[in-house]
């Protein structure tokens, strides 16, 4: 059969062929399955898929480490709760069939936390995950979730939950294709920093061969059907050629004629940072304060930022440490900041906002960032998200000067404020632009919202006028203007970027050398043409094509 594509969205640029296998759906289990034995021997059964499960999760836990094993780990004793197994015993004893009573016990004790809400309710998808790995072990089926064949493949799905993402880092998954999901999903952001190459929102997955290989271009979006081997093998050296040449760069970002342009990373944690610390970066562009306290019920004290800050800063010594006040709101509701029931939650009390309801919490954050920038001497700059007005710009500049900052900025991820960007930068040192959301905003699209992906294209003509009003009014300003949104880690995009006005772009840790290698092909007066050419386009793919023509990359 000759080869077929199809396509989809490059999200996390890189070329891999191996075998593909579908991400496992837990089987279902009904009260009309047989029933297996006496309750007794179906308990003793019961018993042991559950302690092999917690074997199983600890043993992987073991392969990770940061967030990933912290869930793992917490999976596997959550897998040995004594209340799973008591709960189970009464459904046998009303003679459930096995795998069906174990179906109930871990759904009521679900049904519980997800009555808590919050943290405790995102639980719930871990402790159903547990339930359906246990239904698996009883009846001899696969597991559900990332498959374990013990060789590399391409892993198959309709959108990964942020659980089964966190699994991704010790698997044997070398790509992810999925048939839902945006440039700004959980997975994009993931695969990015795993380095893994991803396709996400091609429909046609259903076209894939059993038992034949997938050619899969994380930056074109696409996917080639049982490749031949020509293809295979021309794929592989064009793989080992850019390895090669990534290996080979290194250093400070710059155009072929010099412009600098400050490649820096994005990090959410402690581990991040002690991980891309060792990155070949110029900094970090982008901490996104809140990933250290997503499910955390009560608010960090004081020291204990102090303590985490300092770690982070330390490993950024002498480079430029651009730090993000907390992000609370909407697509990561923080549970110590109650922000009540929202009718529309991202039009709603979110960022910066949510420091006119809880002050004390942005000024001991903003405390905790200047004392620790204190001991460590760090080159920081803090920033504020979601910033819509030059008054809220002053109002924040005000209040981080009061504690000694002095490298004040905000995020332009809202079109107002890069409608008034000059005005924001009156009172400002910097501004960042944050491509995800300023996408969602312009055209009204949830960043979530997979089936609506063309309109998060970061190519979008709309959105690129407005990042070139925010790059003019830096350029006249002669402030910074960074972009740490996901287009800052396109490689055609990146020019494009800081032909518009751009001087710094942050991105994970991996896509820094292709990035760096994009920019030293190319002069600044051919972004600036490719730039003009992007934003005369009607459409992303006009957009698209038009720079790429420019760059010599059609
Ligand atoms: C953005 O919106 O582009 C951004 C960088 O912030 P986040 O993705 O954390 O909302
Ligand atoms: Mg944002």
């Amino acid at each position: 059969m000759p080869e077929q594509v199809i396509r989809g969205l490059g999200v996390s640029p890189g070329v891999v062929c191996a075998p593909w296998l579908p991400f496992g759906s837990p089987t279902r289990t009904s009260p009309g399955d047989p029933v297996s034995g006496p309750p007794d021997q179906e308990l003793e059964r019961v018993k042991a898929a559950l302690d092999e499960v917690s074997a199983q999760l600890k043993e992987r836990a073991a392969r990770v480490n940061g967030v990933a094993a912290e869930i793992l780990t917490m999976s596997a004793t959550m897998a040995r709760d004594p209340g799973i197994v008591s709960a189970t015993e009464k459904e046998l004893a009303a003679g459930v069939p096995t795998a069906h009573a174990v179906h109930l016990a871990f759904e009521s004790f679900c049904a519980k936390l997800e009555k808590l809400g919050g943290y405790m309710a995102e639980r719930a998808t871990d402790l159903r995950d547990i339930g359906g790995r246990t239904v698996a072990v009883l009846r001899g089926e696969p597991m559900p979730g990332i498959p374990e064949p013990g060789y590399p493949f391409v892993l198959v799905a309709r959108d990964l939950a942020p659980a089964d993402t966190a699994m991704l880092g010790g698997s044997d998954v070398v790509g992810l294709l999925t048939t839902e999901g945006g440039p700004t999903s959980h997975t994009a952001i993931l695969a990015k920093s795993l380095g893994l190459p991803a396709v996400v929102n091609c429909p046609d997955t259903g076209r894939l061969l059993d038992d034949a290989p997938v050619l899969l271009d994380g930056t074109t979006g696409e996917v080639i059907i049982d490749p031949s081997p020509m293809r295979q093998r021309a794929a592989l050296e064009q793989a080992e050629a850019e390895r090669a040449r990534l290996a080979a760069s290194g250093g400070p970002g710059h155009t072929a004629d010099g412009t600098p342009v400050h490649l820096l990373v994005n990090i959410g944690t402690v581990d991040d940072a002690i991980r891309d610390g060792e990155a070949d970066s110029e900094g970090v562009g982008l901490f996104r304060t809140e990933f250290m306290y997503l499910g955390r019920p009560t608010a960090p004290a004081l020291d204990e930022q102090i303590e985490s800050y300092t770690v982070i800063f330390e490993q950024f010594a002498g480079r430029r440490i651009v730090v993000r006040t907390l992000d609370a709101g909407s697509d990561k509701p923080l549970p110590f900041l109650d922000l009540g029931t929202e009718e529309n939650p991202a039009l709603g009390v979110r960022g910066l906002r949510v420091g006119t309801v809880f002050p004390e919490t942005l000024g001991t954050q903003l405390t905790a960032l200047s004392q620790a920038a204190a001991v460590t001497g760090a080159d920081l700059w803090v920033m504020a998200p979601m910033v819509a007005t030059a008054d809220e710009a002053a109002g924040f500049a005000e209040l981080a000067r009061s504690v000694g900052l002095t490298k004040v900025g905000a995020m332009i991820e809202i079109p107002a404020a890069a409608l008034r960007a000059p005005d924001l930068l009156a009172s400002l040192d910097f501004v960042s632009i944050g491509t995800n959301d300023l996408s969602q905003y312009t055209c009204a699209v949830d960043r979530m919202a997979g089936g609506l992906a063309h309109l998060l294209d970061p190519w979008q003509p709309a959105l690129l006028d407005l990042i070139a009003l925010a790059g003019a009014a830096g350029t006249a300003a002669g402030k910074s203007v960074g972009v740490c949104g996901e287009a800052a880690s396109d490689p055609t995009l990146a020019p494009v970027l800081v032909g518009l006005g751009v001087t710094s772009l942050s991105m994970s840790a991996t896509a820094l050398g292709p990035v760096r290698l994009a920019l030293r092909d190319v002069s600044i007066d051919q972004c600036r043409d490719a730039a003009d050419a992007a934003v005369a386009a009607r459409n992303p793919q006009a957009a698209r094509a038009a720079a790429a023509a420019v760059l010599g990359r059609a």
